[in-house]
C-alpha cells in the first residue's frame, strides 16, 4: 500500500481495501489532478446550468422514436419506457452532496446511434470488473477522480495477457514518461496497439498497475499471451489490474473510451450501454442507476462524471456494463428526489442493447 498521498487511480480487490481506507478518513487530498468532486455543495442536476441557446442541441426525439438503423448490430431496445414522474418517497430533505454540474458544458449526445458493435477485446486477466469503480464513476463515497478504465479484482502475482493480437507500444515505467494525469501514476504500465484499428482509427489497450513486465516495445503479441503480472505500481491502493481503452492517441489520459463496450461479454451475456438525459436532451451525470435483469440480482452503474472521460462513439452512453444475462431488464433512477422507472429494456446476448432514458 503506497502513495495514499496522491490522486488515487484505482480500486483495488472490488473496493474493499479503497472502502477501509476511506473508512479510515485516508482521503487523498485534493490536487490539480483530481476532478473537485469533494468541494461541491449541492445537488443540481437540473438544467438550471444549462448552456447558452446557441450550444442547445436540437429538440430531442421522443425515447420511441429514436433512430437506430436496422443495419447495425445493436438490437432495437427502445420499447415504450413507463417514465415514472412520481416523486420517490424515498427522497428527503437532506441533500447528497454532489457536484454542481454545468450541464451544457458536457458532450451533447449524439442524435442517433450508429455502427455495430465493437468486441475487440479477450479477457486482460482472471477475476471480474470491480462495480464499485466502474469507467467514468467517482468510486465510494464519491471520492475519487473520475476513472478513466475499469480495474479487475485478480490477484498480486496473477497473469495480464493480451486482450487481442496486436504490437507493444509501450513497456516499463511512466516515472519519465507521461501516460496520466502526472508521472508514476500508472506505475510499469504496458501498452498494446491492437492489430485491428477501429474505423480507421489506431486501438489501444493500456495495463497499468504491474509488477512484472515480460514484453518490450515493437514486440508482436498473440491474444492471450502473458504481458506482465498483476502489482500495484504506481498510484494504487492495493494489487489489481487497471485496463483502458484508449483511441488514436495512446499516451493521451483524456481519449479513453469505456472498456465495458470493447471488452468481449462472456458466452451467453450481452452489454448494456444506457443513456441518462434530462429533457432538454443534456447528459445528467453522477446519477445511480439500479436495475435487475434477467437473473433477478440487483446490479447498479454510476453515470459518467464526464471529468475527462468520453461516452462511445457508437452509443453516445454515460453508462455501460457487460456480462448482462439476457432478457428483461427493469431500472430505476433518482433524479433531484424524483423517482424514474424504465422497464423492459431487452438485453440480447453476444452484443450490446442500448437504454434511453430520458428524465422528464
Ligand atoms: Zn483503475
Amino acid at each position: 500500500m503506497r502513495r495514499v498521498s496522491q490522486p488515487t487511480a484505482c480500486l483495488s480487490l472490488a473496493g474493499l481495501l479503497c472502502a477501509m481506507l476511506v473508512l479510515a478518513g485516508c482521503r487523498p487530498p485534493a490536487t490539480d489532478t483530481q476532478e473537485p468532486i469533494g468541494s461541491q455543495v449541492a445537488l443540481r442536476l437540473t438544467q438550471t446550468a444549462a448552456a447558452p441557446t446557441s450550444a442547445r442541441p436540437a429538440p430531442t426525439v421522443r425515447p420511441s422514436e429514436t433512430s437506430i438503423p436496422t443495419t447495425t448490430a445493436i438490437p432495437t431496445i427502445t420499447p415504450t419506457p413507463t417514465i415514472s414522474p412520481t416523486p420517490s418517497h424515498t427522497a428527503t430533505a437532506t441533500a447528497v452532496p454532489r457536484a454542481t454540474v454545468e450541464l451544457g458544458s458536457l458532450p451533447h449526445p449524439p442524435a442517433r446511434f450508429d455502427g455495430p458493435s465493437h468486441f475487440y477485446f479477450g479477457s486482460p486477466t482472471g477475476g471480474f470488473i470491480a462495480s464499485s469503480y466502474r469507467y467514468g464513476s467517482v468510486g465510494p463515497g464519491q471520492r475519487f477522480a473520475p476513472h478513466h478504465g475499469v480495474d479487475y479484482s485478480a490477484p498480486a502475482g496473477a497473469d495480464v495477457v493480451a486482450v487481442a493480437p496486436g504490437t507493444i507500444y509501450y513497456a516499463g515505467s511512466d516515472l519519465e514518461r507521461l501516460f496520466g494525469p502526472q508521472n508514476d501514476f500508472y506505475g510499469n504500465l504496458v501498452v498494446l496497439q491492437l492489430a485491428q484499428p477501429w474505423n480507421g482509427r489506431a486501438l489501444f489497450a493500456l495495463y497499468g498497475h504491474l509488477d512484472q513486465i515480460f514484453v518490450q516495445a515493437g514486440q508482436a503479441v498473440a491474444a492471450g499471451e502473458v504481458v506482465g503480472t498483476v502489482g500495484a505500481t504506481g498510484v494504487a491502493l492495493g494489487p489489481h489490474p487497471h485496463l483502458e481503452v484508449r483511441l488514436e492517441f495512446p499516451e493521451s489520459y483524456w481519449d479513453t473510451r469505456n472498456p465495458e463496450l470493447w471488452l468481449t461479454p462472456a458466452s451467453g451475456y450481452g452489454t448494456l450501454a444506457v443513456r441518462v438525459t434530462n429533457a432538454a436532451g443534456f447528459y445528467l451525470p453522477g446519477v445511480r442507476v439500479d436495475f435487475v435483469c434477467g437473473d433477478a440480482a440487483p446490479r447498479f452503474m454510476e453515470t459518467y462524471w464526464y471529468s475527462g472521460v468520453n461516452p462511445d462513439d457508437v452509443y453516445g452512453e454515460n453508462a455501460a456494463m457487460m456480462n448482462i444475462p439476457p432478457g428483461y431488464c427493469d431500472f430505476e433512477l433518482t433524479v433531484a428526489g424524483q423517482k424514474v422507472e424504465y422497464r423492459d429494456a431487452l438485453v440480447a446476448a453476444g452484443t450490446v442493447s442500448f437504454v434511453d432514458i430520458r428524465v422528464p
